[in-house]
């Protein structure tokens, strides 16, 4: 169970840019290819804007060539919440933060093997973040000798 974050909206207006406040809070969709993470490829934690949960791997993001960024997989079942959203007369599954309910984008079930379900995300939704500490094979630095 995650701990619930609770701010006034005034709070939250004050914490997240106009974008990041009319996306998360106000549950809306950036323009699709507009995102600052739809091409991304770098390696590390995709976590919630508004409070640093961490809600997506890197290796678990995939190019579905919506315009959003899009994962196969939650970094953990319990960060994200689904439900269902009636909006634009539409049945859709919502996911939001576990922990602060920022609206994040929707699920579908046309997802790759092997979940063959699609997180179709809003960059503004989320911040990449490098893994600390964490050695092996990613951190690999090529110094030139
Ligand atoms: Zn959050």
């Amino acid at each position: 169970m995650v701990d619930k974050l609770i701010r006034s909206e005034d709070e939250w207006r004050k914490r997240l840019t106009p974008e990041q406040y009319r996306i998360v809070r106000e549950r809306g969709t950036e323009m699709p290819f507009s995102g600052a993470y739809v091409h991304e490829t770098a390696s590390g934690i995709y976590a919630c804007v508004a409070c640093d949960l961490p809600l997506f791997e890197s290796t678990a993001k995939y190019d579905s060539r919506s315009g959003w960024p899009s994962f196969w997989d939650v970094a953990a079942k319990d960060h994200i919440e689904i439900h269902e959203d009636h909006s634009l007369g539409m049945v859709r599954m919502e996911a939001t933060c576990a922990r602060c309910g920022a609206h994040l984008g929707h699920v579908f079930s046309d997802g790759p093997r092997p979940s063959g379900v699609r997180y179709c995300i809003n960059s503004a939704a989320l911040q990449l973040m490098s893994k600390m500490g964490q050695g092996g094979e990613s951190s690999a630095k090529s110094e030139s000798s």
